[in-house]
């Protein structure tokens, strides 16, 4: 009987409860804190192979006539079979246009014939403005250091996990970037920060960049313009890209 009782009393008690927060949430008008304007934009959402309709497609598989070695020629990276090979020696290539925030959506792929170790398998890069590296590296069964593997922010954070598939097999990065803001000074307000989502694991989540990514020593930020060209790097291995769309988020 005691049971039952205390089991009835607990009863009354949530009906009580939910009855005072009921009350609560019926006192006011609940249109006060509906927005209705701005309304957003209709976009069509992709699929696998198709970026969503407000895209800009940087690389569809044939036309490299978006991007530009960084003295200005034309890429020389090789296309075939639907992608874009890294040529070694040719150099870095970046987009003719500059972004700022954006959300990068890229896929990938390290060669299929391992050769090399560490840092010399399957390495390339994805920079962000030219100087912010999401790192690009062969990390299937192949050690380095944790903030130098793939998915890293290079130097300065270790992806969560390692989502990494096989060599020869196409990965995706669905990078979110805000760029860093300056004072017309040269100070910073605020600094970069990176989502990375690799093979749709989340990998980086919202982390802040303490400046470029550099291979030696610590970094800060040096004021640059708001928009830069997103980078591609011949880091001497034979690396693949396809379906490369990007959003542009606009300025604030
Ligand atoms: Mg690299």
């Amino acid at each position: 009987m005691q049971i039952i009782r205390i089991l009835l009393l607990m009863v009354v008690g949530i009906l009580s409860l939910t009855a005072t927060t009921t009350a609560q949430q019926s006192e006011g008008d609940p249109s006060l804190t509906e927005v209705w304007n701005p309304e957003p934009t209709v976009v069509t959402p992709g699929s696998a192979m198709m970026p969503p309709s407000d895209a800009i497609v940087l690389f569809d598989g044939a036309d490299l006539s978006n991007w530009q070695h960084l003295d200005g020629k034309a890429a020389q990276w090789r296309v075939g079979e639907g992608a874009v090979t890294v040529v070694a020696g040719t150099g870095d290539i970046q987009t003719r246009q500059p972004f700022g925030d954006v959300q990068l959506h890229i896929e990938w792929r390290t060669p299929a014939v391992v050769e090399g170790d560490g840092q010399d398998r399957g390495n390339s890069g994805v920079f962000l403005q030219k100087i912010y590296e999401v790192q690009v590296l062969d990390s299937f069964q192949n050690r380095t250091y944790a903030n130098g593997q793939a998915a890293s922010v290079y130097k300065q954070y270790m992806p969560l996990v390692n989502a990494s598939k096989k060599p020869g097999e196409w990965q995706v990065y669905d990078i979110v970037f805000a760029a860093p803001r300056f004072h017309d000074d040269g100070s910073l307000v605020k600094p970069a920060y990176v989502t990375v989502l690799h093979n749709n694991v989340l990998v980086q989540n919202h982390v802040e960049l303490r400046g470029p990514t550099l291979y030696i020593g610590e970094s800060s930020y040096a004021a640059h313009p708001a928009k830069q060209s997103l980078l591609l790097q011949d880091h001497g291995n034979p690396v693949s890209y396809r379906n490369i769309w990007i959003r542009d988020l606009g300025d604030d």
